[in-house]
């Protein structure tokens, strides 16, 4: 894929984009120029991305090392990765939603507990030992890629005005795609600064999160409601986390939740065809168009299951119950 060039998108936000040593599209970091040097998410925590952005914004005259606040819309690796280094070589402060920075530390510093609810919930889903233990090899592996700083960490809510360069943001909590997702409104120029919530192309992948009696929940539900509550705001540009950025949010939030009713569509045809089964058999029906060997593509094939059962449970048109460990749906 060509790296698109960096270009001031708006008076003073510079667009980045940033290589990402995965299945997606760069990732794109936007520097707001100005009182307080600010960039919003910071690509993968490797020396090779940070001499990237630092090459790109001495471009246009800046530096990484004048970064004097660093803002995130989530705590993805491929979005926060680099905060660390940023905090440790600017005493930037690094912002991000409290619940974002919860579902993080059970992520990158997951206690034992954590990590038995999670393994718990994995073999629930109707995965073997193996597969169990290749997802939380695969969760070490990213890590490796980056951790948010233990310091320097500012929980921001919605109601909150951040200065960003010499512009002002507004937080929107918008969980689903993680736990506490945040788009970022600037109202003078109506732009949105979305994140991995709204995508050109692709529907985001929703989060899976253990609740606070360990059980794991689907992100989607809480995904949806959030693209409902974005749809009250007037937005002319939404600079995206990935992809080219997009003028039409109402009509790009529409396109999502089309898709995924034609999903849940495509469940309910496959249990009343193959009967009661697992997650793992209804992930199936999602590795036709991910790719089948690659443990990424299960993983995300699978979350994206959990959030299509989860959605229908919600409207009682399936049930399951657990068989051995193991949840298996039906038909209601
Ligand atoms: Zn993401």
């Amino acid at each position: 894929m060509i790296q698109p060039a960096s270009r001031e998108v708006f008076p003073g936000i510079i667009h980045i984009s940033l290589p990402v040593p995965f299945k997606v599209e760069p990732v794109n970091v936007y520097f707001l120029a100005g009182e307080i040097p600010t960039i919003i998410d910071t690509g993968v925590g490797t020396e090779r991305t940070f001499e990237w952005l630092d090459k790109e914004l001495r471009t246009f005259g800046f530096a990484a090392k004048e970064i004097r606040q660093v803002i995130l819309t989530h705590g993805h690796i491929d979005h926060s990765g680099l905060s660390g280094k940023i905090h440790r070589l600017t005493g930037s402060p690094v912002l991000l939603h409290a619940s974002e920075w919860k579902e993080m530390k059970q992520v990158q510093y997951p206690t034992a507990e954590n990590l038995k609810d999670q393994f718990r919930a994995f073999r629930s889903w109707g995965l073997a030992a193996d597969q169990v233990k290749q997802f939380d090899s695969m969760r070490q592996a990213l890590n490796k890629l980056g951790t948010l700083p233990l310091e320097g960490i500012r929980l921001l809510n919605e109601g909150d005005v951040i200065q960003a360069g010499d512009h002002l943001l507004k937080p929107i909590f918008c969980p689903g795609h993680s736990a506490g997702s945040l788009c970022y409104y600037l109202t003078a120029g109506k732009v949105l600064f979305c994140g991995d919530h709204i995508l050109a192309r692709i529907s985001p992948n929703p989060c899976v999160v253990l609740d606070k009696k360990g059980m794991a929940q689907s992100g989607l539900p809480m995904y949806i409601d959030s693209l409902d509550r974005l749809a009250n705001y007037d937005v002319r540009m939404c600079l995206t986390g990935h992809g080219n950025s997009l003028s039409d949010l109402p009509g790009r939030i529409a396109a999502i939740k089309r898709e995924h009713a034609e999903r849940q569509q495509r469940f309910l045809a496959y249990l009343g065809e193959a009967g009661p089964c697992d997650l793992l058999q209804l992930t199936r029906v999602f590795l036709a168009d991910l790719g089948k060997d690659r443990v990424e593509d299960l993983f995300l094939g699978m979350r994206e299951a959990v959030g299509q059962v989860s959605l229908l449970e919600q409207k009682n048109l399936i049930q399951s119950e657990d068989v051995a460990g193991v949840r298996q749906y039906s038909l209601q």
